[in-house]
């Protein structure tokens, strides 16, 4: 640990830089979950890796070591220099200055699959203020990806590695499940940070699936429905749909339980995918 810490301490002070709590900047200093990070990624020199936030490089330092290539999305310039720097000699290391909510990733990757690496795998210590929008960007642009290897604020990380209709669920929990088998690696404390952050992490993997796990006919219209179910988690499926605005009345959803044997009282949250999936396609039959 004191090594790092050392270093981050260095290039801090080298490079003037403060974090930026705005930015999400919890620098990481503990060793063996940065080698936990790049081994949960299972590299070789045939993956393309994009790392999310590189900040100061100490996770990077370990990708490059072990991928093919690290392109890098950082949106904090101040730390352009210091990767450029420190990563001179990488002739494997690439740094975009962007917000990854604003990067076309799929672009991205086909532009650098031609030079042939078989798998893409995103790897990132997130900036926790845009876990959320960050994951679900990752999976609903559908990229061509192998798996998502990231450390978030551990709550977050119960949220999507539940298991839909058990405890610990969200709506985000059902796409999380719908697109990837999630996985939990490791707990880390927040002295493994500096700053130390207000709140336990996780890193986990998410395997992104080569199928969905159920077929639905319209995947948005069902992700709408789990949407509007966990709106309104307190009331059950039925009052959540018909008080919504999607124009269905309570007679049709009361049938379509029916016929599907669900118990007309049900929360939404105790739903499988795969009974969301049937609810949506008789809704909208
Ligand atoms: N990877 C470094 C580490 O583990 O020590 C830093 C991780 S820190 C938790 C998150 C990083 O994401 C910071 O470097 C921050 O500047 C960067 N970041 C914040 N918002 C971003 C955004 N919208 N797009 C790209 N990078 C962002």
């Amino acid at each position: 640990m004191e090594q790092i810490y050392n270093e981050t301490k260095y290039l801090m002070k080298k490079y003037g830089i403060t974090a930026n709590k705005k930015l999400g900047q919890n620098f990481l200093i503990d060793e063996e979950v940065i080698q936990t990070i790049a081994d949960t990624g299972e590299l070789s020199n045939k993956d393309l890796v994009i790392e999310i936030g590189p900040g100061l490089g100490t996770l990077t330092q370990k990708l490059l070591q072990k991928a093919g290539k690290v392109i890098c999305i950082e949106l904090d310039d101040r730390m352009l220099n210091v990767l450029k720097e420190r990563f001179f000699l990488y002739k494997n290391f690439e740094i975009i200055n962007q917000d990854i909510l604003k990067v076309d990733l799929q672009k991205l990757i086909d532009e650098n699959k031609k030079e042939g690496y078989e798998n893409v795998k995103i790897i990132a210590n997130l900036p926790y203020y845009i876990t959320t929008p960050i994951i679900m960007k990752l999976l609903e642009e559908k990229l061509s990806i192998h798996s998502i290897t990231v450390m978030i604020q551990k709550e977050v990380a119960d949220r999507l590695t539940a298991i839909p209709g058990k405890k610990d669920t969200g709506a985000i929990t059902y796409t999380v499940y719908y697109y990837a088998e999630a996985e939990k690696i490791l707990t880390v404390p927040n002295t493994s940070f500096i700053p130390e952050p207000e709140v336990e992490s996780e890193v986990i993997k998410l395997n992104i699936r080569k199928e969905p796990p159920v077929k639905v006919k319209d995947e948005e219209k069902m992700f709408n429905i789990i949407k509007i179910a966990f709106m309104q988690r307190r009331k059950t499926l039925l009052n959540a749909i018909s008080n919504s605005n999607i124009g269905i009345t309570k007679e049709k959803i009361e049938l379509v339980l029916q016929e599907l044997g669900i118990n007309p009282q049900i929360r939404g949250e105790a739903l499988t995918l795969e009974q969301f999936a049937k609810i949506t396609d008789k809704i909208y039959k």
